[in-house]
């Protein structure tokens, strides 16, 4: 095992649950747990935090109670349609995929994108023909689609509404998606974002997780960022950007999560949270949204798994 300062954040996705069963929330903590704990593992071991971020998205996209991967949202033409997208601070360098239907884990084809290519995006057809020749399996739709999907994409047209994944349809609150961001031992920050998008969204709808500065963004100079709400806010105000460039020597991660969260709110009314990592390996979250599903570990950081953004102590009052 190496020594060193090591952090790890990772998200489920955000919302104002209400209802919540508690197969589901157990579900939810358990996978944040397993998550966090197989990442912390490969940070101690000496992993790079573009690994690391890439693994943890991968154990949450074969996750089916998150909304990525399998158990991703469906659009109001029946059809499941992923956005990912993965970033590296040291470099900048970035890969990103918009609309993939038949592959099982989308933030690897964004990070074949980043490694293989000269390109940051690739979109639908593009993008599945690229997955395809960098031998990824071809999965039918109908493989992301849970039963707990179905009954809830027939539950928002009935609605005629969107519906953010973690919420309840009738409040329309709920939001999915999943990320994660780390510092390494090298003192890299890496982030990544992964998302089914929101329940009876239109057929070829992008939200913010696959844009670069909306819903992800990774810079050592800063930090790094992954977010989660409704995408169309989120792209509009370039939060994850914001957040980012907010650190500096007195503003630190805790700090600049909670002035872009303020930011997000009061100039478009925003709903979501992010997380991220600062240049000194400082961790920060924080929502406009009642919950975070969230969990983090760290050097300097005890293990803890939370569905509120402001941390374990709200985990038992759900
Ligand atoms: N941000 C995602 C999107 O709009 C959804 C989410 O985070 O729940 O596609």
């Amino acid at each position: 095992m190496k020594q060193g300062k090591y952090a790890l954040i990772i998200h489920g996705g955000a919302g104002n649950i209400t209802g919540l069963s508690q197969e589901r929330h157990d579900a939810y903590v358990n996978g944040i747990r397993e998550c966090l704990e197989a990442g912390e593992k490969l940070l101690k071991a000496g992993a790079s935090s573009i690994d690391v971020v890439e693994a943890c998205v991968n154990i949450l996209e074969n996750n089916e109670v998150f909304n990525a991967g399998k158990g991703s949202v469906i659009n109001t033409e029946g059809e499941v349609e992923m956005d990912s997208a993965i970033m590296n601070g040291s470099d900048l360098k970035a890969g990103s995929v918009i609309g993939l239907k038949h592959y099982k884990n989308p933030i690897s084809v964004a990070r074949q994108v980043m490694d293989k290519t000269e390109h940051v995006m690739l979109a639908c057809d593009g993008a599945e023909e690229f997955a395809k020749s960098a031998g990824f399996k071809y999965y039918e739709n109908d493989y992301f689609k849970t039963e707990f999907r179905i009954k809830q994409a027939e539950e928002a047209k009935k609605a005629g509404k969107t519906v953010l994944d973690v919420s309840d349809v009738k409040k329309n609150k709920k939001m999915g998606t999943v990320g994660a961001v780390a510092f390494d031992m090298n003192g890299n920050i890496a982030a990544a974002t992964s998302t089914g998008g929101i329940a009876n969204k239109l057929k070829g709808r992008v939200g913010d997780s696959p844009i670069i500065g909306a819903g992800i963004y990774a810079n050592n100079q800063y930090a790094g960022v992954s977010a989660t709400g409704y995408g169309e806010q989120f792209l509009r105000t370039v939060v994850s950007f914001y957040a980012a460039i907010g650190v500096n020597s007195t503003t630190k991660a805790p700090a600049a999560a909670k002035k872009a969260m303020t930011y997000l709110k009061k100039v478009v009314n925003g709903l979501g949270g992010i997380i991220m990592i600062d240049k000194y390996g400082n961790i920060g979250k924080a929502a406009t949204s009642e919950n975070l599903i969230h969990g983090l570990v760290g050097s300097d950081y005890e293990l803890y798994v939370s569905l509120a953004p402001n941390g374990k102590n709200e985990l038992n009052e759900l």
